[in-house]
């Protein structure tokens, strides 16, 4: 396919750039060589040097070497950020293992989809989910649990955590946890392992880094395979293309999830990488971002739309200074234009939009922040990454300003999905990824996306695949039909409703609806409205008509 875009990269970035032959970690190990002393990590009032990240790392790596893990075994890690987080993670990958990332708003039930079917034998988790975490283990293959607590590295605990444990369990409750036998705890691992960095051999192209779930259409949570070259490829795009990085002079405010992709990538990854200060928070909460941009003065902040509007509704913001802030991300949704704009009027700098999805690593567009923005376009794919957009009617490329499927093939496109050839088939084709977004590019090779192809609901900048929600509703022993949609709503982007057609005789009230689905799922994915109805449309082989609902509730928001 031809690289149409091309013609129209801005003078003052590359096209191409060299991403060196190093795996992932070697960056770590080239950073605490180069600035020992400088902190790699602040954590809620802690601090830990490149040095001592390093050596941690290390001697985690070590530890999980004595406990038989090696080279291609599969590491879950189930940890909000936190220091232990990115030494668990860096640590695995020291050894050449896989670390699979494992949401720690997971239910039992996605938890062990996810373990069993990434193999995973060893997970690293913190104390308030051993719950789960041992629940899990009756059906995967886990044989190693490191049980770490948020008072590892903090001299007293915080209640920052509640979103991670269920049932709203008080944080500060100690739980049951025998140690002994396979039950680790994570101080005892790290004094257990050795200082000196394993010697690994690994073939950066095809050693893989990452199992890295994601949702999909047809059915469960699939592993996306990210090799080490597909991480740092990303990473370094991100440096060329957002900032004006100079080595190791950033702030990085570090809000976003590690456990997600774009976290782990434009946060974790590229903050090491460029060795810079990382300021982490274990959640989203505005007024502790708030607090903490006053006080550490993070001169990048990678977010989310819903973290910018809700930043923006905080009744105190003018009491804190943002003025350090020079450049912000916002990707994994829609970005309105006022929101950015009112952001950037309390920040020094800006705020761009970027696009990506978890199969490539995940960015593969973005803005420029120092350099022409676009309003409401995704903006321009970044270095040696190929875009097409596919005509929905003839496959075929489609003319600027066309609406089509866009494709796109780089050095951060995943390998394919984890022993799934047919899904991985029915999206990579040729090195090109399908990614099921509809968008065009218009005439200056500037993109923008119109619209979901695939069903995914997006709320608060979690994906929601409706089938999964659906899956859960219809196991509910009164109801007959159900199906989930995604309904515009002003703070989320969108919220999960759910229209249900319940078994003759059978009543079901919303609440015991609502309790069925948090037991069942993540709370980010239960539905918030539920509407009950005498029957659906349906097409006539009995297939929902979906889009009838999304149609019928926009009219509705619009009448109101
Ligand atoms: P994930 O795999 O979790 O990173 O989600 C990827 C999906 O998020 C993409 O396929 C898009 O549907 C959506 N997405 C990401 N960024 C944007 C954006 N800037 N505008 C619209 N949708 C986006």
């Amino acid at each position: 396919m031809e690289r149409r875009w091309l013609n129209s990269y801005p003078n003052e970035v590359s096209s191409h750039l060299d991403y060196g032959s190093k795996p992932l970690f070697a960056y770590l190990s080239e950073a605490a060589a180069q600035k020992p002393e400088k902190t790699a990590l602040h954590f809620l009032g802690m601090e830990l040097s490149y040095k001592e990240l390093y050596e941690q790392s290390v001697q985690f790596a070590n530890a999980l070497a004595s406990m038989g893990v090696s080279k291609g075994d599969r590491v879950a890690v189930m940890l909000p950020n936190c220091p232990q987080a990115v030494i668990a993670y860096y640590g695995t990958l020291f050894l050449g293992g896989i670390v699979v990332q494992t949401n720690p708003l997971y239910t039992e039930r996605e938890l062990k989809h996810q373990l069993s079917d990434s193999g995973a034998e060893t997970i690293i988790c913190l104390d308030l989910l051993f719950g789960r975490v041992s629940a899990a283990r009756e059906v995967s293959s886990l044989k190693n649990v490191i049980v770490t607590s948020i008072k590892d590295y903090l001299p007293f605990p915080k209640n920052l955590l509640y979103p991670f444990v269920q049932k709203r369990q008080n944080p500060s409750v100690t739980v049951d946890i025998t140690y002994g036998g396979d039950v680790h705890a994570f101080k005892q691992v790290l004094k257990k392992g050795g200082k000196t960095e394993p010697q690994t051999e690994i073939d950066i192209a095809k050693d893989l880094a990452l199992l890295q779930y994601t949702g999909g259409t047809t059915g469960p949570a699939k592993g996306v395979m990210l090799t080490h070259r597909n991480l740092v490829v990303n990473a370094k795009q991100c440096g060329a293309w957002l900032y004006r990085t100079s080595d190791g002079k950033e702030v990085v405010l570090g809000a976003l999830p590690f456990f997600h992709v774009y976290g782990m990538t434009v946060v974790m990854n590229f903050g090491i990488m460029t060795k810079a200060k990382l300021v982490i928070l274990p959640r989203f909460d505005p007024e502790q971002v708030l607090k903490t941009i006053h006080k550490h003065k993070p001169t990048l902040f990678p977010g989310a739309p819903t973290m910018y509007i809700a930043l923006l509704n905080h009744p105190d913001i003018k009491k804190y200074d943002l003025s350090s802030i020079q450049a912000c991300i916002s990707g994994s949704a829609p970005l309105p234009v006022e929101v950015q704009e009112k952001f950037q009027s309390v920040i020094s700098g800006s705020l761009v939009e970027g696009y990506g999805l978890t199969e490539a690593s995940p960015v593969t567009h973005a803005n420029l922040i120092y350099g022409k923005q676009i309003r409401g376009s995704i903006g321009l794919p970044w270095p040696d990454t190929e875009c097409a957009i596919l005509s929905a009617e003839t496959g075929e490329m489609a003319e600027p300003g066309e609406i089509g499927e866009l494709a796109v093939k780089g050095p951060q496109v995943m390998q394919g999905y984890w022993n799934q050839p047919e899904e991985t088939a029915a999206v990579l084709r040729d090195g090109w990824l399908l990614t099921g977004d509809m968008g065009y590019m218009d005439e200056n090779g500037y993109f923008y996306i119109v619209d979901r192809k695939k069903d995914l609901i997006i709320a608060g900048g979690f994906n929601i695949y409706p089938r999964e929600v659906e899956e859960v509703l219809y196991e509910h022993p009164a109801v007959k039909e159900a199906v989930v949609i995604g309904v515009p709503d002003p703070y989320r982007g969108e919220t999960v409703k759910a229209y249900l057609v319940l078994k003759e005789g059978a009543s079901c009230k919303e609440e015991d609806l609502n309790t069925f689905c948090r037991e069942r799922l993540a709370a980010f994915k239960a539905p918030r409205l539920y509407e009950f109805r005498s029957e659906l449309p349906k097409t006539m082989v009995g297939k929902i008509l979906r889009r009838v609902l999304v149609e019928e509730e926009k009219e509705k928001q619009a009448a109101e």
